[in-house]
């Protein structure tokens, strides 16, 4: 079994603000895997606060030996082999798991989304995310959102009802607020999402600090809007930390180190009765396949990679009513541009 890894640097529509910082583009590595004529193809976004990059995903790679690995992959097997080798990079991770996946679509002749029993008359509307920008920017990101039916804003500043605001003078759509880490006082914070409510945001990600669980706990027992843990809930040991400090978890296939435990997370996230967001980083069609395969088992889906981008090297997933729509090919449905 070969893997060829291929650095590419993934530019983005508009600079991207959150909280706490800015930038242009996110290096991404595109990893292929090649068996018995067949090739997986799998994408590690490597957004920097992360900690991921070119050096410690290649770095990673020349550690990782899948010459040991058989068909039919044991998935549980070949996670616990990468975490053995370093308990970090979920990033490039996901890259080898992804591919595996799309391998095995296509060796067996099915599309991803089956193996994990995901309906597609249950995929959610992803979410387009609008991000900070001076009110005339914002506007024109809005519009061109058009074909969102839900629309995400990255918010944490001081400015943070000018932001609604501007965006309500243009849409009705409802709105996922996500917070980033970025409130330091629960009461202000409390006053704010009471005022969010009326300006229909249904759910906030991450109001605090990810360490802070008693100020997150205290304003999810008093939130009319769901209130989702993201920085805080990485991989599987953490779904059990969020039960009672959120009403749900962002479940991120580059923070879950890729497809085989994020649905494990989905999984273990139902037991406990947490709602669970797809969520994703700034990814191209290949990473936004895998995580659409999963997302019908979820309640809410921020995929939206491909329309933040602007140089993705595969063909855009279908779009429609707001929803991504599941290829039926083989693995991850993947097309190369021409
Ligand atoms: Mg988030």
């Amino acid at each position: 079994m070969k893997i060829t890894a291929t650095p590419f640097e993934l530019e983005l529509r508009y600079p991207f603000t959150i909280s706490k910082f800015s930038r242009t583009s996110t290096p991404v590595m595109l990893v292929r895997i090649e068996h018995e004529g067949f090739t997986g193809y799998g994408e590690a976004s490597m957004v920097p606060y992360m900690g991921e990059s070119m050096e410690t995903a290649l770095a990673f790679l020349e550690k990782t030996d899948l010459s040991w690995v058989k068909f039919p992959f044991a998935f549980q097997e070949i996670t616990d082999y990468l975490d053995s080798l370093a308990p970090g990079n979920p990033n490039i991770k996901a890259a080898i798991d992804i591919a595996l996946h799309d391998l095995r679509g296509k060796i067996e002749g099915k599309p991803c989304y089956r193996y994990f029993g995901s309906d597609p008359a249950l995929m959610p509307v992803t979410t387009i995310t609008i991000g900070i920008d001076t009110p005339e920017v914002v506007i024109r990101k809005v519009k061109e959102a058009h074909m969102a039916r839900v629309l995400k804003v990255k918010i944490g500043r001081d400015n943070d009802r000018e932001l609604i605001t501007t965006i309500r003078s243009v849409s009705d759509q409802p709105i996922y607020v996500d917070a980033n880490q970025g409130w330091t006082d629960r009461e202000a914070a409390l006053d704010l999402i009471h005022w969010l409510h009326e300006q229909n945001v249904v759910l906030i990600e991450q109001p605090m600090a990810r360490d802070d669980r008693d100020s997150n706990a205290w304003i999810t027992e008093r939130s009319p809007i769901a209130i989702v843990g993201d920085e805080a809930v990485q991989r599987l040991a953490d779904v059990d930390l969020a039960a009672g400090v959120y009403h749900g978890i962002n479940m991120k296939l580059m923070k879950s180190a890729g497809m085989s435990e994020g649905y494990q997370m989905i999984l273990r996230a139902k037991e406990l009765g947490l709602k669970v967001l797809i969520g994703c980083m700034s990814e191209t069609s290949c990473a936004t396949l895998a995580g659409a395969a999963l997302a019908p088992l979820c309640d809410w889906a921020d995929l939206d990679g491909p329309f933040l981008t602007r140089n993705n090297p595969f063909e855009d997933p279908e779009f429609r009513d707001g929803k991504w729509i599941l290829s039926e090919q083989p693995g991850l449905g993947l097309k190369f541009r021409d």
